[in-house]
């Protein structure tokens, strides 16, 4: 069994980004199971060098060693950063080209956002087609103006999974998710094929991840179908963190960065205070790794958000 933590180096990482690594770490070795780190870097613009630096020296401060540490390599070698894999998205890409269920659209996100298409659930815009049956001839004028993204084409029915930690998801494809892009104008991937293509080839069997993701779980899916791929991993959604306004910590807004915690508490102060605030110990103690593996028990996470005082405020 393998589970996995996949952060992309957009900032340093925050209480809900360790909360979610912890529990997935939990998870895997729960069942005594391997747990893989892999760095989500294919937004060249958002993401940088350093910050995956940072996040594999803080996820090493917390004392979570991923299973496939490398002596020789920083920590991790090449081979896991998604900005380093492109011929194994190549490959998926031109197979869903070739089954016909892939589309060039010219729509500029501006026009999509202004555009009167129903939103999905968690207010995403949700694509109207516009461009699924353009002619050759209309397609010939717009490539002079733009390069296109590339749209999945999603059939018209029902999709559901079994969550692990929510229970049964369900929604429509074409009015929830829509035709969704898998690779942007620019030429680089989506997350949603990135991120299907790496878990697949990876051995990932067990996902955990906030539950903002539960959306794009459907289009997931949808895409382990359409690529062929033996068999999906389980996905386990968790409640989000949330300052006391209901907002979701952000890297952008520095919400309890690592520096911040790293300053102010030691790792096991921070472990114990993750297991509290999620539901697995009744009081907040300082716990070491081992101890929380035994103290995890998804039955005790809880379901609904969970609100936390912001930055410094946070009791220890
Ligand atoms: N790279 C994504 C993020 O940091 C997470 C992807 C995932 O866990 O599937 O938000």
């Amino acid at each position: 069994m393998r589970g996995r933590f996949a952060p992309s180096p957009s900032g340093r990482m925050h209480l809900g980004n360790i909360y979610s690594a912890l529990l997935s770490y939990l998870s895997a070795k729960k069942n005594g199971g391997e747990w893989i780190l892999r760095i989500e870097d294919l937004d060249r613009q958002r993401c940088k060098k350093e910050y995956s630096i940072q996040l594999i020296d803080d996820l090493l401060w917390l004392g979570l060693k991923w299973d496939n540490f490398s002596l020789v390599e920083g920590g991790l070698s090449s081979e896991f950063f998604q900005s380093n894999r492109d011929s194994f998205y190549i490959n998926a890409f031109d197979s869903l080209c070739r089954q016909g269920l892939v589309y060039d659209c010219f729509c500029k996100r501006a026009d999509l956002l202004a555009s009167s298409a129903p939103h999905a659930s968690d207010g995403r815009a949700v694509y109207s087609g516009k461009c699924r049956n353009l002619s050759e001839n209309e397609k010939s004028i717009l490539y002079k103006t733009r390069s296109p993204a590339k749209r999945l084409i999603v059939e018209d029915r029902t999709a559901s999974f079994s969550d692990g930690h929510f229970g049964l998801q369900t929604c429509s494809l074409a009015s929830d998710c829509g035709d969704f892009i898998i690779r942007r104008a620019d030429g680089n991937f989506s997350y949603q094929l990135a991120v299907v293509v790496d878990d697949a080839l990876m051995g990932v069997d067990e996902v955990v991840r906030g539950r903002d993701l539960i959306s794009s779980t459907f289009e997931q899916l949808y895409l382990y179908e359409k690529l062929d791929f033996d068999r999906a991993p389980t996905f386990y959604h968790l409640p989000l963190l949330v300052s006391e306004d209901g907002r979701r910590l952000s890297k952008r807004e520095k919400d309890c960065d690592m520096g911040f915690l790293r300053e102010n508490y030691s790792p096991e102060v921070l472990i114990g205070k993750i297991l509290f605030l999620c539901g697995c110990i009744e009081k907040e103690e300082s716990l070491s790794l081992s101890e929380s593996v035994s103290a995890f028990d998804w039955q005790k996470v809880r379901k609904e958000d969970i609100s936390i005082e912001s930055t410094s405020k946070i009791s220890g």
